[in-house]
């Protein structure tokens, strides 16, 4: 089966929305079959976010990765990767569509970096080499 990693980042889980974002995954018909609270290290965020290195928001993403606990979950189902790119939206909560995660949930606190209430893996390759840092 295909597998996906979706975090709910600090910010979702600081205004309650780890129920709301598991619903939305578990109605979509997917299955989670990991989960777990974690205060996520530096050293793993900088292997998680490696292809960000250098970028300007990469410290200020890992200090609001750093910020409070996340919600790690594996997530199963056919073209689950894609699907839950999907139902999360575009990047910027801003603009991302109505009826998706960060469309319905998310908005701009003029924080340095994109708070965006979840990340999902962008690629099977990616999901393979993500839940391998998250759930060993
Ligand atoms: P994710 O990988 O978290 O699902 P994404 O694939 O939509 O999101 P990436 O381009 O991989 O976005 O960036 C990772 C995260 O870094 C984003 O989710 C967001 O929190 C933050 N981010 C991305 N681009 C910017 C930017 N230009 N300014 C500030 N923060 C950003």
């Amino acid at each position: 089966q295909e597998q996906t990693l979706v975090l709910v980042k600090p910010d979702g889980v600081r205004r309650n929305l780890i129920g709301e974002v598991l619903a939305r995954i578990e109605r979509k018909g997917y299955v989670v079959t990991g989960l777990k609270l974690v205060e996520a290290e530096r050293e793993l965020l900088e292997k998680h976010y490696e292809e960000h290195v250098g970028k300007p928001f990469f410290e200020p993403l890992l200090e609001f990765m750093m910020s409070g606990p996340i919600v790690a979950a594996r997530v199963e189902g056919h073209g689950v990767v894609e699907g839950f790119r999907s139902l999360a939206g575009a990047t910027n909560p801003t603009t991302a569509a109505p009826g998706t995660i960060r469309g319905d949930l998310g908005r701009d606190w003029g924080a340095k970096v994109i708070e965006n209430i979840v990340h999902g893996s962008d690629s099977v390759d990616s999901a393979e080499r993500e839940l391998a840092i998250w759930f060993g």
